[in-house]
């Protein structure tokens, strides 16, 4: 479902959680898919130095970052992961909502607010998203990882499993470090990002700022770079400072589910027509805001949100609705609103095995749901939608325990 370079704290806790789900012997199905054996080191290492070096890396700077270098096993492990389970909303925001993260990021807001101002006036990012995104990407700057930052890169841009990205990735972090931004010992997430906020090096290279003027971009340890870095990025994704993210609404009973995904813009107007409401029953505000579309994350049981541009923004930052659905609500939750109204559902998330063998048994009932993996792909959905459309379920395409149970009574 997260399919993320940077992983935020929680995430990975997941993950983690995962891992050791496997590591008793789970047993679960994977589909390996076979990945080509990585070329001979030594040889791969020098045609990577000519690389560099013909992009301007200076050759004292590839000798010292680069000595002795070998992959490291552990950054591979890591990659090769297979997460045990299928994230809900309601597991998700169970670790990413809590009630320490919100009482920190509310001091946080208030300790920093004159910064934070001085930085809103600049890039106009409101101050409470970037305390959100803080919070989630490295919890206030607890954790920003503890990698070698190169080492990692060249393991992962050696493998060959996503080798041009960590390439570039690689290549970007060595002309960061020939200029002088980062030490060539610089740490970060066991995939290479780093700082604060997690910037992966290729956006740490064309986003991050020197707002202290010390001249250096230090998201490590100068609040106004990180605050700064942040706003510019977001700024020039299209971030609208005078918007909110969206907001959790009502449905009406009649609400046809096929309008819901990213894909449906209507205008406010248009969506109160349709019955969309506000959770205190009142019409949907009387804004100019002409692309905004309803989600339902949990399935037609869940809570319902209307999002707008700065949702979509979010996303360019982390593709994964989960997470752009948790920035919106923290920065919510550190200016005193209150908890969503509807029930997240089920906390506990979904296992592969549960989806693999859904995924199973909508392929023998006829609905194509492609080769099961154990993860909830468009294909899926497709075939879940299918399977709702002809039992007379909302088709909202959405995976959860009563529909499992709905097919195995059917197969
Ligand atoms: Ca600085």
């Amino acid at each position: 479902m997260i399919e993320k370079y940077h992983m935020n704290p929680t995430y990975r806790k997941l993950v983690c959680a995962g891992i050791a789900a496997l590591a008793m012997g789970s047993g679960m199905p994977v589909t390996a898919k076979t990945i080509a054996p990585p070329p001979p080191f030594p040889a791969w290492l020098e045609a990577l130095k000519a690389e560099a070096a013909a992009k301007g890396v200076g050759k004292a700077t590839l000798e010292q970052a680069l000595e002795g270098i070998k992959p490291i096993p552990r950054v591979i492990e890591l990659d090769r992961r297979q997460p045990e389970f299928t994230l809900t909303l309601g597991s998700y925001f169970k670790n990413a909502i809590s009630a320490k993260r919100i009482a920190i990021g509310k001091e946080m807001l208030k300790k920093h607010a004159p910064l934070l101002r001085r930085v809103f006036e600049r890039y106009r990012v409101q101050p409470r998203f970037l305390v959100a995104f803080w919070g989630l990407e490295s919890n206030y700057g607890q954790y920003t990882g503890v990698f070698p930052v190169v080492g990692a890169l060249v393991t992962l841009s050696h493998d060959r499993r996503r080798a041009t990205f960590f390439r570039q990735q690689l290549l970007a972090v060595l002309q960061l470090i020939d200029k002088g931004d980062f030490p060539l010992d610089v740490k970060g997430s066991w995939a290479g990002a780093m700082g604060n906020h997690q910037f992966i090096p290729s956006t740490y290279r064309d986003f991050a700022v020197d707002f202290d003027g010390d001249g250096k971009r230090d998201l490590w340890n100068s609040l106004p770079d990180i605050f700064a870095s942040a706003a510019n990025y977001l700024s020039r994704s299209g971030w609208q400072k005078d918007r909110t993210w969206g907001r959790e609404v009502r449905l009406p009973s009649s609400f046809d589910i096929g309008l819901s995904g990213l894909e449906t813009r209507k205008s406010l107007a248009e969506w109160n027509t349709l019955g969309v409401r506000q959770v205190n029953g009142k019409p949907l505000p009387d804004v100019a805001v002409d692309d905004a579309s309803v989600l339902l994350p949990a399935g037609y049981r869940g809570p319902a949100f209307l999002i707008y541009n700065n949702y979509r923004t979010t996303m360019v930052w982390n593709r994964s609705h989960l997470y752009a659905l948790a920035v919106g609500h923290l920065s919510d939750r550190l200016v005193g609103k209150g908890k969503l109204r509807a029930d997240l559902g089920d906390a506990n998330p979904l296992t592969r095995r549960d989806i693999f063998d859904l995924q199973r048994r909508l392929n023998a009932l006829g609905f194509n749901a492609g080769t099961p993996d154990g993860r909830t792909g468009p294909m899926t959905r497709k075939a879940i939608k299918g399977y709702q459309r002809k039992h007379g379920i909302p088709a909202d395409g959405f995976p959860d325990s009563k529909l499992i149970e709905h097919v195995r009574k059917q197969s």
